[in-house]
Order: C-alpha cells, then sequence, then structure tokens
C-alpha cells in the first residue's frame, strides 16, 4: 500500500515539473529585488489579499502612491469581519456592515474606487476551517479573472510557521495556495472550459506582515501619504478607535484626533523616513518561500 501511495507521488511529481518545464521557461527566475522600483511603478494591476477589512491599513501608504501613479489597486477581504468587536450590543450582521463601510471609507482616503473592493464573505475568526479548496477556488477566480500584475499578501515565509493570529495564517496560505493553483490549466478547469477564463501565473509578489518583520527585502518611502494613510487608518473606527468596546458611527472630533494620533505612532521610520516594508519575491508561485 505504501509503496503504492509513494509511485504516486513520484508520478505526479514527474507530470507537474513536466508541464512546468513546457509552459513557464525563462520566467522561473527568482528575484527578491524588483527591476523597477515600486516608486515607479505604473500601469500595473495590484490585488491585495487580506483576511480582515483594516488588513490592507499596513500598506496603505504604498497603495495610496501605487493608485496616484496609474495602477489600478484591488483589496480581496476574505471574511466579513462580523466577529472582532468587544461591544456586546453588536450583532454580526451590523459589525459586517461597520466593516464594509469603514473599509470603503478608507478606500476612498485613498484614492481607490469602492468597485475594486471585494469582499468574499467568509466568517470571521474561522478562515482556516473554512473549505480550503473552495475558498483557493474562489481566489482562482478572481486571479484569473483580473489576472493582477502584483499580488500583495500576508507572508506564508517562515515568519507563519509559528503560532500567528489564525484568520492570517490562514489567509497567506490561501494566497499563496491560489496563487500557484491559478497557473495550472487542469485546476479548477471548469472556469476555463466553461466561464471563458484562462490560467494565469502572477509574475510579481509583495508579502506584507504585523509584527515581525526580520523577511523584508524592500522598503517604500510612504513620505508623500502618511497624511492619506493616518486619514484612512481613522476610518477604521469599530477596530482602533472608540468604537472597539461601544461602537458610535460619528466620533467627536477630540477621539477622531486621538486615532489619528496613535496611527501617526504606528508609521515605521527607516533612515528618517515614513516607510512600509515587503518581501519581494519574483518567480514560479512554486518557489514563494524561496
Ligand atoms: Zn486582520
Amino acid at each position: 500500500m505504501r509503496r503504492i501511495i509513494l509511485l504516486g507521488v513520484i508520478l505526479s511529481g514527474l507530470v507537474l515539473s513536466g508541464m512546468m518545464a513546457g509552459t513557464v521557461g525563462a520566467q522561473d527566475e527568482v528575484k527578491t529585488k524588483p527591476d523597477v522600483p515600486l516608486e515607479k511603478w505604473t500601469g500595473k494591476t495590484i490585488m491585495l489579499i487580506g483576511a480582515h477589512a483594516d488588513d490592507d491599513a499596513i500598506s496603505h501608504g504604498t497603495l495610496a502612491m501605487f493608485q496616484a501613479h496609474g495602477n489600478q489597486v484591488y483589496v480581496v477581504t476574505l471574511t466579513t469581519g462580523n466577529v472582532g468587536t468587544q461591544d456586546p450590543k453588536l450583532s454580526r450582521t451590523q459589525l459586517a456592515d461597520i466593516r464594509r463601510q469603514e473599509e470603503l471609507a478608507a478606500l476612498a482616503e485613498l484614492g481607490i474606487p469602492g468597485s475594486h473592493y471585494i469582499n468574499l464573505g467568509y466568517d470571521d475568526g474561522l478562515l482556516e476551517f473554512e473549505d480550503r479548496k473552495a475558498v483557493v477556488e474562489n481566489l482562482v477566480r478572481l486571479i484569473r479573472k483580473m489576472r493582477p500584475d502584483v499580488l500583495m499578501a500576508w507572508d506564508p515565509g517562515k515568519n507563519y510557521q509559528r503560532w500567528h493570529k489564525s484568520d492570517h495564517r490562514a489567509a497567506a496560505y490561501l494566497a499563496a495556495d491560489a496563487a500557484r493553483a491559478a497557473m495550472w490549466r487542469l485546476l479548477f478547469e471548469g472556469q476555463i472550459t466553461q466561464e471563458g477564463l484562462k490560467e494565469f501565473m502572477i509574475p510579481e509578489y509583495l508579502f506584507y506582515n504585523d509584527y515581525d518583520f526580520a523577511d523584508e527585502n524592500t522598503w517604500v518611502d510612504i513620505g508623500e501619504y502618511v497624511e492619506k494613510t493616518v486619514n484612512a487608518g481613522a476610518k477604521y473606527t469599530s477596530q482602533f478607535g472608540p468604537g472597539w468596546k461601544e461602537y458610535k458611527a460619528h466620533p467627536s472630533e477630540a477621539e477622531v484626533k486621538e486615532m489619528k494620533e496613535m496611527i501617526r505612532k504606528w508609521i515605521r521610520m527607516k533612515d528618517g523616513k515614513a516607510i512600509e516594508g515587503f518581501r519581494y519575491y519574483s518567480g514560479l508561485p512554486d518557489g514563494l518561500g524561496k
């Protein structure tokens, strides 16, 4: 029995290597530095996948810059954020609606249109217990439709081997798994034979982290976008601000000011500049962990 299973693994490995040789060619070169600095990127389609409305906040300065430089930025959020509150009065439905409105308001501050926000509607806090194949299939469909030049996602790299907030850990792996699956014509082939989509390999990646930045290799000077970042962050009243324990749709001026100060303090500094950092990767999705 054991021998048969092992043989099966070897055979499927050979088949995949053969397919790879035929479809990818020179693109399998791994790069950890972009050929063109992020500040010069224009005309690209950039897709960010996160678990919650606000996961994109780690990269708001960079997203504002991409948007201002003529790129198309899409934010895909896997869960509705319908759990994370300390307010005993909010229902899941109310919270999901609040989180959606806050996200749209934050993206508007960055200049990103509301039609570029896509929420897949999974329950907050339980992402890793969802049907992983179904989540990956949904993400693959989006990737094949939008054909992003760049995927931004939680870093599935080595820091995620340790304990990590479960939805973020799940979102990191699901995004990476979807990036890999999207390039194989025979995976979720109904999307190709029935929906008119085509397989697609995402060429570049920017992985973000929240508190451990050891794997970063690329930094963006967000100096020009600090105010947009602060204003966008201040829209997440139910997450960072006075609405965490007792939600209010319209916080006072003093409360908004306090939120903005807090967000300003979170902005990272490097060599005297306001920055956001990423692990850049370019190459086959199979090598994302390299
Ligand atoms: Zn989150």
